[in-house]
Order: structure tokens, then sequence, then C-alpha cells
């Protein structure tokens, strides 16, 4: 099948990334959000970015341009469905909120479309049956942020069918991409289950003492050549992120090992929530 248009639900941070990275890879995208706001300051964003990048002399003026014309906004959910050919939503991490919006899709989206789900936490059988047609329905998981970001995790349901991971994995490598194929829902996927393997050693090394967050951070860099150490990231994740997904992580699975580290749990009651608060596990200025 062909995919030339695509409806990204949520103009939030995953979102509007991921519109930009299809409306430059030549589809005709559609950034659709509740909020005007939410999609005023995308606009704004992506349109930066895209200067930025012009004066890097990374991205052509002409090309910069294309893109931002392919790209529109809407506030209205059914009448944006109505032309796609591939959904991949980005909205909150809501449950009912994502049913909802599986229902409408399913409702009004041309029979042919593809509905994908970028969630973290939420395999997409959950939302799946309220599509009514979950052979049609996977996660697209994108990584922050979006538009750098290689790794794809293209995650199948029991019903997901085989055209269905074939189309979304080709649009992932038109974007240019990496997908990785993830046969079998299992909470966190692939990337955030051993992210959060070696968040949780590197936590329990800082608690113990062992080690500081500095000297951690040192040795993963210079001893497994990790482009950045665990608690930087996690400060530029969002500890408040984290802490999400591993309480939806221990929800599902129950096991002691998932449970949100009362490290993590400490700053966010403390409000320090990594790089977007000014201070996380590292101060910034
Ligand atoms: P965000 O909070 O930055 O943005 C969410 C957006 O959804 C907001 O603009 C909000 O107005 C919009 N929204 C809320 N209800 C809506 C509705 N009914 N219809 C349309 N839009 C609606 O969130 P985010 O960090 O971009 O995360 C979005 C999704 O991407 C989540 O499912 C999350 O699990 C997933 N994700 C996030 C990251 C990350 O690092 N932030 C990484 C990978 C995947």
């Amino acid at each position: 099948m062909t995919i030339e248009r695509i409806l990204v639900i949520g103009a939030g941070t995953m979102g509007r990334q991921i519109a930009m990275s299809c409306a430059l890879s030549g589809y005709q995208t559609i950034l659709q959000d509740i909020s005007a706001d939410a999609l005023s300051a995308a606009r704004k964003e992506l349109e930066s970015w895209a200067d930025s990048r012009v004066s890097k002399g990374k991205l052509e003026q002409a090309d910069a341009q294309a893109a931002l014309e392919r790209l529109s906004e809407s506030t209205d959910l059914v009448h944006s469905a109505g032309t796609a050919d591939l959904v991949i939503e980005a909205a909150v991490e809501r449950l009912d909120i994502k049913e909802q919006i599986f229902a409408t899709l399913g409702e009004h989206t041309p029979a042919h479309a593809i509905l994908a789900t970028n969630s973290s936490t939420l395999p997409s059988s959950r939302v799946a049956q309220a599509s009514g047609r979950p052979a049609q329905v996977c996660n697209m998981h994108f990584f922050n942020p979006a538009l750098v970001m290689k790794c794809v995790e293209v995650v199948r349901n029991e019903q997901t069918s085989d055209e269905t991971v074939s189309a979304v994995t080709d649009v992932a490598t038109r974007l240019g991409k990496q997908p990785v194929l993830v046969n079998k829902e299992i909470p966190g996927f692939i990337a955030n289950r051993m992210m959060g393997a070696i968040n949780a050693e590197a936590l329990n090394l800082a608690q113990q003492g062992i080690a500081s967050i500095e000297d951690i951070d040192t040795t993963a860099k210079t001893a497994l050549g990790h482009p950045m150490g665990p608690f930087e990231l996690m400060d530029m994740v969002g500890l408040d992120v984290i802490d999400v997904i591993a309480q939806a992580t221990y929800a599902e699975t129950g096991e002691d090992a998932d449970k949100p580290h009362p490290l993590i749990t400490e700053k966010v009651q403390a409000g320090l929530l990594g790089r977007k608060s000014g201070e996380g596990f590292y101060p910034y200025s």
C-alpha cells in the first residue's frame, strides 16, 4: 500500500518532531492537537529549528521551506482523519484519551489507514479494539528528540498483520530511521528495558555510596563508550518521565526490580526534574 498522507496526533515534545520528520521526508503531514497554543508553539519551534539547520549548512533552504509547506496544523481530529493513510498518535500518555482517539480514528479514517501509537508504556493492544481494526494497529515508538534519534521500535500486538508491520517499517526507513521489530508486546519494549537495567544499577551504586554520580557517568562514557552517563541521560529525559515509566512498568509486571527507584521519587517530589526544571542530579544554569 502507498502511504502519502500522515496524520500526527499531539503537538507536544514528540508529536511536533515526528511530524517535521514526516514532512521533511516528503509526506503531506497534518499535526493535530486539541490545543491551538500547542500547535502554534510547535510551528514556531520547528521554524526556528529549520532556520538553525539552514544556517549551519545542514539543510537546504528550499528543502526546509518545502517541508514546512507540507506540514499543516489542525485542532479538528475528525476532519484531519479523513485523508490519512497512516496515523501516528503521540497525544498525552492517558489510556482513556488514547482509546477515545482510536475510536474516532476507526470511524473517520479511510478503511486502509494504519493506526500507530507512539506510546512508551501503553502497548497497542490496549487501544486496538477501540479502533475496530486491530490488524492495522501497532506501536511505532520514536525516541526523544525524534528529529535526531534513529531508532524506531515497531511493536506488533497479537493481531497486527504482516502488511501493517511492513508498511510502518517502510515509512520509518523513508524517514531515515532505523526500524527494529519487537515481535511481542513487553513492558518497556527493547530500549527502555535496557536503559532501565542500566539506570537501576547506576542508582544502586550511587545509593550505596560505592561511587559518586560523576564517576559512574564517567565510567559509562570512558569504559563502556556510552555518549552520556546514566545520570546525565536521566536528567535529559526528565526524572518525572522516568518515574512515570517505572510506575507503569511496575503496575504491569509487579516485579520488585521494576519499582520506581527511591532516589528518583525523592527528586521528583522535591521538584528536581532534570534539565527542564534547572536541576536534577546535576544543577543547570
Ligand atoms: P507532551 O505532554 O509533550 O504532549 C502531549 C500533547 O498531547 C499536548 O500537546 C496535548 O495538548 C496533546 N493532547 C492531549 N489530549 C489530546 C487529544 N485528545 N487529542 C490530541 N492531542 C491531545 O507529551 P510527549 O512527551 O510528546 O508524549 C506523547 C506520547 O509520546 C506519549 O504517549 C509518550 O509515551 C510518548 N513518548 C514520549 C517520549 C518522551 O521522551 N517524551 C518518548 C517516546 C514516546
